[in-house]
């Protein structure tokens, strides 16, 4: 990774440009977990001017790696790429956050976030036409899809029949995340192994369709940064699926449903993608009303950067400010694009309506 001296040194002197653009430092009220408080004490740290404890390293878990403090920024600093160095150093130095020690664990045991066994799982799931590797273009599930809502995955199979789109299969190997929880971690050394393997599975793919958000920046930017990428064409799972879904629309009856439509962070700062989903929804009939803070200034629900696992309280508290926003709209639900979203929304408040943009296109489809 390259160096973040001039980072470090840029976010020390500032005066916090970006600091009421942090959701995380919105919700605990407190500076030292603002951008500027948190890079501030990376800073100490790598000077030797406080002690290298494991309470001194525990502020720079308290990012969801949002990235929405370089909307605001005027050096474009990313300080999710600079607290992830922070972890790294951390876990070096066995500093890091205990906690996503059961993470590591389980992706070294069954290549996934969760215990469970995600290829088997799929695999027994569907039917063995999906995974033929004769099929050249994949869909990349992630391991929330398949491990919380293997329903939504059966209706993008049902979305592709339906559309005609024949020649896509099922990315399914024991190497089944992406292995973004490895480097948000900080387990870079873990993270870069783990990425030679999955280039391996994916030799001979030629098209890589992501239905997580977070799962496509990884497999297309981040693989980039640690050596020369996958050969594959990533998408995700709206931008692929909409030039068909508009096809079929010109004599198609429409849906009269009213969303608000919340970005993943990934979706739109990582991988700016807003109008794609917008489209997407739109294009059915839907009416959309935007939150005050939308696109490139979503405001985050909480559950990025490995937060959740590290800062639950709090990571729900981020998701349950954002459904206050969303209540002040009077749109029926909150349509998403990214399982985390999804999960956060729904643990934050089970009365909450919240759809995927899954569930919008099947719902589309089949009436
Ligand atoms: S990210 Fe940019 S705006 Fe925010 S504290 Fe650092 S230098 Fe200042
Ligand atoms: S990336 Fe998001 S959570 Fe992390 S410091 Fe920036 S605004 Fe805060």
């Amino acid at each position: 990774m390259r160096s973040i001296k001039k980072e470090l040194e840029y976010c020390t002197t500032c005066p916090k440009l970006c600091r009421f653009a942090c959701p995380v430092a919105n919700v605990e009220y407190r500076e030292s977990v603002t951008p500027w408080g948190k890079v501030g004490m990376l800073y100490f740290l790598s000077k030797d001017y406080v002690p290298k404890t494991t309470e001194n390293y525990e502020l720079i878990y308290h990012c969801t790696g949002c990235l929405s403090c370089r909307e605001f920024c005027e050096h474009q600093i990313s300080v999710p790429d600079i607290l992830t160095h922070g972890r790294k150093l951390a876990y070096e130095d066995s500093r890091h956050h205990k906690r996503l020690e059961k993470g590591l664990k389980n992706i070294k045991k069954v290549g996934s976030i969760f215990k469970n066994d995600l290829n088997n799982k799929i695999r027994s799931e569907l039917d063995a036409v999906y995974f033929s590797t004769s099929l050249k273009a994949k869909i990349f599930l992630g391991c929330v899809y398949t491990e919380k809502h293997v329903e939504k995955i059966r209706k993008v199979i049902f979305i592709l029949e339906r559309l005609g789109i024949d020649y896509v299969g099922i990315y399914s190997n024991k190497e089944f995340c992406c292995g973004y929880p490895l480097y948000s971690s900080g387990f870079e050394k873990e993270f870069v192994n783990y990425i030679i393997k999955i280039k391996n599975n994916l030799s001979g793919t030629k098209k890589l369709i992501a239905l997580c958000p977070t799962c496509a920046y990884t497999l297309k930017a981040l693989y980039q940064q640690y050596d020369n990428g996958i050969k594959a064409e990533v998408l995700t799972f709206s931008e692929f699926i909409l030039p068909f879904v508009k096809a079929m629309a010109r004599n198609k009856k429409k849906i009269t449903e009213h969303y608000s439509y919340h970005d993943p962070c990934f979706m739109s700062r990582y991988l700016n993608q807003v109008s794609e989903p917008r489209e997407l929804i739109t294009t059915t009939g839907a009416i959309l009303s935007e939150f005050l803070w939308s696109k490139k200034n979503s405001v985050c629900c909480g559950g990025g950067g490995m937060f959740r696992s590290t800062n639950k309280v709090i990571s729900l508290d981020m998701a349950y400010k954002r459904i206050e926003e969303f209540k002040t709209i009077g749109s029926k639900a909150i349509a998403t694009s990214c399982p985390t979203c999804l999960n956060m929304f729904k643990d934050a408040d089970p009365d909450i309506e919240v759809i995927d943009i899954i569930d919008v296109v099947h719902n589309f489809i089949n009436q």
